[in-house]
């Protein structure tokens, strides 16, 4: 049974565009999902580089012969489509149910919820809790790093977009990305939170000209220079949609498991999205719960011995994940004198090593797993 506290069925209105891996679509492929998702926009390449360096390493679908290495699609689009396979089968699922306690005694979880301004209990062998983090964040308070950024996000057009092809681009205020979406690109900048803030309230053209010299290594000194006199990968950036801005944190729980109870997605681990991983990794989180649960009998669920399997089968990929990223923020988050060189020649370095690059992509796109 599914107990979800927003009322209506289909009422996100979130304006991102995700970035799934090859590895998420083949998941949602077999979950019948993928096939009812519009405007979806694949990315064939992906090309790392550092401001005001000359290295780089380009990731290409074609090398690891995959026909996309991801794919950018409206994350409202998602969720209608995996709300629609869950209509399809026979899980019961409940709206406006906002749990509020989850405890454990005699061999079940007890969940407290309300619903319709009335109170109400369900026990359950197993409680799988992906509320995102906050209800055992009390009880079992996670790791937290703060890494003291907001994400920025919006849609932007420009002159020479390229087809298929991705950009990560780290800069000391911290990585930005550039996503293949429709006609353009859907933009992730990262920014200390005060920073981001003022960004939000920029006109148009202050930050499209802000942008331009921040990805385009243009050499203007100035916002003044337009964005038209600047050079990019992408040339000049003549639109920008509407801003939001998230602050970003890795949230880690102490534990994937408590007494009949497992954590997915965000509620086990919230990382940065500095590659696009945190989706992915909730989505893997799912799938394994749901291959645990059939390796056991149905008195089993819940057991210990069940919570353990669920527990092995995530450490690796769960910890690689937020090693991954956490160790891009920090290592390329900083104007360190000695650094900046040393990274932009490992990015050459990683370019020419085939069975290295390799080893990344297929770490983005299947995780540690497979
Ligand atoms: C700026 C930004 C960009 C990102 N880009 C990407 C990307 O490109 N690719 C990617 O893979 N990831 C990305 N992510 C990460 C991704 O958004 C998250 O990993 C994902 O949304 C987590 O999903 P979730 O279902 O675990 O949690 P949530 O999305 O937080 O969903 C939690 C659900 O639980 C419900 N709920 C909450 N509390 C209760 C309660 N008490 N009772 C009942 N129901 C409850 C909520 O209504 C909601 O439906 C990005 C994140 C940010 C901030």
């Amino acid at each position: 049974m599914l107990l979800e506290a927003r009322e209506a069925e289909i009422n996100t209105s979130d304006p991102r565009a995700l970035a799934l891996a090859y590895g998420s679509r083949l998941l949602l492929q077999r979950l019948g999902a993928w096939q009812a998702i519009p405007n979806v926009s694949g990315i064939r390449e992906i090309e790392i580089t550092q401001k005001g360096t000359p290295g780089k390493t380009t990731l290409k679908a074609s090398e690891l012969k995959v026909p996309e290495m991801g794919y950018v699609l409206p994350y409202t689009a998602l969720h209608a489509a995996l709300q629609q396979a869950l209509h399809q089968s026979d899980i019961r699922c409940l709206y406006g149910a906002a749990v509020s306690e989850l405890n454990t005694a005699h061999g079940c979880a007890t969940l407290t919820y309300q619903h319709q301004g009335t109170q109400h209990q369900l026990d359950a062998r197993l409680a799988v809790v992906a509320d995102g983090g906050k209800l055992l964040e009390a009880a079992h308070p996670p790791q937290i790093t703060d890494y003291g950024q907001s994400g920025l996000i919006a849609h932007v057009n420009c002159t020479q977009p390229r087809a298929g092809m991705a950009f990560e681009h780290f800069t000391p205020q911290g990585p930005m990305a550039l996503l293949p979406y429709l006609d353009g690109y859907e933009l992730v900048l990262t920014a200390a939170h005060d920073a981001a803030q003022e960004m939000l309230n920029w006109d148009d053209a202050t930050f499209l000209t802000f942008l331009q010299k921040h990805f385009g290594d243009c050499g203007c000194d100035t916002l003044l220079a337009q964005p038209a006199d600047c050079g990019s990968s992408v040339g000049a950036f003549t639109a920008i949609g509407k801003r939001s801005c998230f602050p970003l944190r890795l949230k880690r729980a102490p534990d994937l498991t408590f007494p009949h109870t497992v954590l997915i997605g965000n509620a086990a681990q919230t990382l940065h999205p500095v590659a696009g991983q945190g989706f992915n990794l909730g989505l893997r989180d799912a799938w394994e719960l749901a291959q645990v649960i059939l390796d056991h009998a149905p008195d089993n669920i819940g057991s210990a011995a069940m919570c353990k399997a669920y527990r092995q089968s995530r450490r690796l990929d769960r910890n690689a994940g937020i090693r991954f990223t956490d160790g891009l923020v920090r290592l390329f988050s900083n104007d360190l004198p000695l650094l900046g060189p040393m990274r932009s020649a490992a990015l050459s370095l990683l370019d020419h090593l085939p069975l290295a690059k390799k080893f990344v992509a297929r770490r983005m796109m299947f995780g540690a797993n497979g």
